[in-house]
Order: structure tokens, then C-alpha cells, then sequence
């Protein structure tokens, strides 16, 4: 049994595929016939082409135009006459075999753009390297495995997850995910949850005892993976399977249902997102708005930055299909970690400390800043869209921010644009900082949603990746608890909302201490709300503040814990 951080729940089971780049050998080769090593080429030259053909197509369909247009990019690399040319004579000229010539080719090529100072000439290095890895994989005959078109019944494996090979899971082949990195609140693990896929991930050496072909079971609850198990095993797994699916079947009759306590008080179930397809999952578990969609993804995974019309069409398709539901959308979160490579963002010494997010947003009013605004506020007057600000640290950014957007409000009224001029603006408390002045922001902003899962990483001192100092890193760490408390006494108090769009929302041993604390908004991946409903409309705010209280009086995160758990498992 391997032991890993459970990040989407449900048992996967099925069969291992492992994901991993495999070392390509390019050696020089010299060939006896140089006119029949051309063809070589060519031939693999047309299967590169015609497989990136079919990759774009799918991408395009399946998941958008934007995340297709990369191999585009490369189906026009592959298309260069002056590319292709120079490796064809480099086989004539020397000789030799058609992987060499490409390496050498498409490696001067890609060094050549690395060293240009424009962000997305050095994009193209990528680009270049990557259709010569592909190319070469055709001519040598190994495969890569394609994702998208997995066999039913795949557990997928991998060190860890980008985002393009997660565009590419189907969840109706990919059973399962195991993955060595990575946590609980990586992106992967978001996306697991968001497709609804059982994951275990930060299994540590799991690739080097996992083979193609094994039988593997996981748990997403549980955090734990088996490699090839005992038919005992199996037998009790497939029945947890089973039986998770039932209640999942079962949890359908909350839709629909309000989401009330047993003492009346009624609380908002709204979803996260991170794109415009995935209202469709919110609608099909009955959300009650959206409570954080996170724009960045709309900047990834592609060459330039969205115009401010692409996103203005992304956010009324939100806000259109929630038709009147509240839909609060972050401004870009970007920068230190999460690289854009075409906002020429140079490293951080200190991602999780640096010019991130509303820092580096106010730094780049006139090209990133002010077309997102604009498009939200376009984008209002068709829903009931609110604006939401992350990693505030301070008033100042608030008001700058909010300076800025009244500005561009009287740009679209001399412009005679329509916009929701009542539009809300808030902001993420999940810094120490904004924590500790939720009483002052409480009385100038018109919403709180807090993200636990940084506001845990910036209390705790731990970097909200790093598997190992995640035994620090809990949001039951009485600090953590202290400060969720606060912020939510801070916004009761001034008579603003309180919502909450990090996981910790839909832990079922956080939600009895949230209700008792007044939280007035619960937002989560769509698949987790309606057990959350289930879970709420069963309890009574009254009957939990005593529960609350012995909560917040223990010394220790596990103390929290045990608590919460053995009250949680008496329901
Ligand atoms: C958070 O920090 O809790 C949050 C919801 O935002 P993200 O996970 O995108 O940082
Ligand atoms: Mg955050």
C-alpha cells in the first residue's frame, strides 16, 4: 500500500498508464541512400502533421479554440519550407540520418529564439523544441501517449500533472489519477475534483514500483493506493466504490432543495471555476451562483494575452448562463508561481512573497489591469457579476483598485456603454495582513471571501505545496481558526457578506464550525456541493456554537481535528 494526500474523492479502479517523457537516444547515424532518408523524413515529417492535425481538432472541440491554438502554432512550424528545407539538406550535406538532422536543426533554431529578448519569440524555443521531440519520436518509432484517447478503465500516473495534459483527460476513460507531486490545493488537484475524477497525489516513488499495465485501486479519501492487491482487496474496494456511488446517486434529490439550517438560517452554496465550460457542472448540482472564478486560466496555456473583448465574451457567458445568480469574478491572480511565459515576468526569488496577483495588476494598469476591469464591467450588464481582488495586504491597493474601476465606469459612460453601476467589489482575505485588518476593511469593502488556502500557507509560514511541512499546514491550526473566526465577526459586524472560496469550504468537519462563526457563503468545487447541502440542512447553527467553542478552546491542530472528525462521524 502506498500512501499519498487524498485530493478528489471516490475510488479509482482500473488499470496503471504511466505518462512520462521518456529520454529520447538521438544518435548520428550516417545512411548509405540520402535520397531515401529524405523520404524518411517526409513521411514523418506528414504523420507529425497530420497527428497535431487531429490533436488540434479534438482540443478545439472538446475544450476550446484558445487551448488548440499552441499546436496551431506548431502545425506552422512544421508547415516553414525554410525549416524543413535546412533539414533536408543537412541529411544530403552530411549524410546522415534524419533524427540527427533534426536535432541539430531545430536545437540551433530553438537557441536562436531562446536568446531573443522578446517573451514570445522565447515561447517559440518551446514550440520548436517540442515539434522536434515529436518528429523524432515518429522516426524512432516511440509512442507518446495521448491522453485524450486513453482506454476506458485508465488510472492515469505521472510525476506530476501540467495543465495541457490535463486539458486532454477524458473523465469518461480516465478513472483515476496518482501523481508523486503536488497537493491538496495544487492546481491538479483542483482539476481532478472539478472532472469529478478520484486522486491521490504527492505519492512518493510511486512511478518507480508502478508498471504499465498494473492493476491499481485508489482512494481519494482515504489518501492511499494499491499496486496489484489481493482479491480481498478488490472485492472490499469495488463494494466502497459501489457504495460511493450510490450516494452519490442519492445526493440528487438536494437539488433543487434550499440550503437552510434545521433553525432557519439560510446560507449560499455557489461554486468555483476557473472556465466558462465549467457552468455546465454548476448548473447540473444545482449551485447557487459562483462564488470564485479564478480568471488565470483564461491567460494560460496559450501565446498571448486574451483581449479584453475575449475575456468580455467569457465573462457574459458566465454571467448570461447564471442568469441573475450571483458570479463573483477574481481579478487576475498571476505571477510568482504561476507562470505566463508572454508577460515577460521575471523569476521571483520568493514566489508565494512576490509580485503577484493586485501587486503586479497595479503595476501593469494599461496592459493587463484596465482591459480585464473594463471587461468585467461590460461583461455586468449582463448578470450579476461582482468583482473580487486577491491577496490584498493593505487599504491602499483596495482603493487603488477601486479608483481604477471608477474611472473606467465613467470611460463607458462617455462612451455610452452599458455596465451594472452598482457592481459590488470585494475583496480575498487570505493574507495575515488583511486578516488582522478585517475590521478596517470590513467598513470600506462591500464583500469578504476568504481563501483558506493561502490564508493558511501566509499564517502557518508554510508554502502550501511543499509535501513536507504539510503536517503544518491545516486549516485547524487554532491560528488558522482564530483568523477565519475573526474575519467573519469582522463582516458580521459591518453588515457586509461573508463567503468563503478555499477548500476548506466544503470540508465536512470545517462547515459545522463555519456556520457557528455566521459564514454566509460556501463556495466549492460543483461536485462537492450537494453533500454540503445535505450536510448543512441537518444542522443547526444554535445547537453548533457550543460545538464551536470547544473547537476554538483546544491548543492543537490535532485536538481541532480528532474533535471535529468523531463529532462529524456522530451525525
Ligand atoms: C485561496 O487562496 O484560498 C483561493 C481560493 O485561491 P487560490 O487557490 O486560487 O490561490
Ligand atoms: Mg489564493
Amino acid at each position: 500500500m502506498f500512501k499519498g494526500t487524498n485530493a478528489s474523492s471516490g475510488i479509482g479502479i482500473g488499470t496503471a498508464v504511466i505518462v512520462e517523457e521518456a529520454e529520447l537516444v538521438i544518435e548520428k547515424r550516417t545512411v548509405a541512400d540520402v535520397e531515401e532518408e529524405v523520404q524518411r523524413f517526409k513521411g514523418a515529417l506528414d504523420k507529425t502533421m497530420k497527428d497535431t492535425e487531429a490533436l488540434a481538432a479534438d482540443l478545439a472541440t472538446r475544450v476550446g479554440e484558445k487551448e488548440a491554438e499552441i499546436l496551431q502554432g506548431h502545425m506552422m512550424l512544421l508547415m516553414d519550407p525554410m525549416l524543413t528545407g535546412e533539414i533536408e539538406n543537412t541529411i544530403k550535406g552530411e549524410n546522415i540520418c534524419s533524427e540527427f538532422a533534426i536535432e541539430m536543426v531545430c536545437t540551433m533554431y530553438a537557441n536562436v529564439f531562446a536568446g531573443m529578448e522578446d517573451e514570445l519569440m522565447q515561447q517559440r524555443a518551446t514550440d520548436m523544441r517540442d515539434i522536434k521531440t515529436r518528429m523524432q519520436r515518429v522516426l524512432l518509432g516511440v509512442d507518446t501517449v495521448d491522453i485524450a484517447s486513453l482506454p476506458a478503465g485508465s488510472i492515469l500516473v505521472a510525476k506530476d500533472l501540467t495543465p495541457s495534459m490535463t486539458a486532454g483527460i477524458n473523465p469518461k476513460n480516465v478513472t483515476g489519477i496518482v501523481t508523486e507531486l503536488g497537493g491538496k490545493t495544487s492546481h491538479s488537484a483542483i482539476l481532478a475534483r472539478a472532472l469529478e475524477i478520484p486522486a491521490v497525489v504527492a505519492v512518493s516513488d510511486f512511478m518507480a514500483e508502478a508498471k504499465n499495465g498494473d492493476f491499481v485501486i485508489l482512494d481519494g479519501d482515504a489518501g492511499v493506493v494499491f499496486v496489484n492487491p489481493n482479491d480481498a482487496i478488490k472485492t472490499e474496494y469495488t463494494a466502497k466504490r459501489d457504495a460511493f456511488l450510490a450516494e452519490k446517486k442519492e445526493l440528487e434529490k438536494y437539488i433543487g432543495q434550499p440550503t437552510v439550517t434545521m433553525d432557519g438560517v439560510t446560507v449560499e452554496l455557489v461554486a468555483n471555476i476557473g472556465k466558462p465550460q465549467d457552468v455546465e457542472k454548476v448548473l447540473q448540482y444545482d449551485g447557487e451562483g459562483v462564488g470564485l472564478f479564478r480568471t488565470e486560466f483564461l491567460f494560460m496555456d496559450r501565446n498571448s494575452m486574451p483581449t479584453e473583448d475575449e475575456q468580455f465574451e467569457a465573462y457574459k457567458k458566465v454571467a448570461e448562463a447564471l442568469a441573475g445568480k450571483p458570479v463573483i469574478i477574481r481579478t487576475l491572480d498571476i505571477g510568482g508561481d504561476k507562470e505566463i511565459p508572454y508577460m515577460g515576468l521575471e523569476k521571483d526569488e520568493n514566489p508565494f512573497l512576490g509580485y503577484r496577483a493586485i501587486r503586479l495588476c497595479l503595476d501593469r494598469k494599461e496592459d493587463i489591469y484596465k482591459p480585464q476591469l473594463r471587461a468585467l464591467l461590460r461583461a455586468s450588464a449582463f448578470g450579476n457579476i461582482k468583482i473580487m481582488i486577491p491577496l490584498v495586504t493593505c487599504i491602499d491597493e483596495y482603493r487603488e483598485a477601486k479608483t481604477l474601476i471608477d474611472e473606467l465606469k465613467m470611460e463607458l459612460d462617455r462612451k455610452g456603454i452599458a455596465y451594472n453601476k452598482n457592481i459590488q467589489v470585494g475583496i480575498m482575505v487570505e493574507t495575515a495582513a488583511a486578516s488582522l485588518i478585517a475590521d478596517i476593511f470590513a467598513k470600506e469593502v462591500d464583500f469578504f471571501s476568504i481563501g483558506t488556502n493561502d490564508l493558511t500557507q501566509y499564517t502557518m509560514s508554510v508554502d502550501r505545496g511543499n509535501d513536507k511541512i504539510s503536517y503544518l499546514y491545516s486549516t485547524f491550526n487554532p491560528a488558522v481558526l482564530r483568523s477565519i473566526k475573526r474575519i467573519i465577526t469582522c463582516a458580521r459586524e459591518a453588515g457586509i457578506m461573508v463567503g468563503m472560496c478555499g477548500e476548506a469550504a466544503s470540508d465536512p468537519m470545517m462547515i459545522p464550525l463555519l456556520l457557528a462563526f455566521g459564514l454566509n457563503e460556501f463556495s466549492m468545487s460543483a461536485s462537492a456541493i450537494l453533500y454540503s447541502r445535505k450536510l448543512i440542512t441537518s444542522l443547526s447553527t444554535k445547537e453548533l456554537q457550543e460545538v464551536a467553542d470547544k473547537a476554538m478552546s483546544f491548543a492543537t491542530t490535532k485536538e481541532v481535528e480528532d474533535y471535529m472528525r468523531e463529532f462529524v462521524a456522530g451525525l
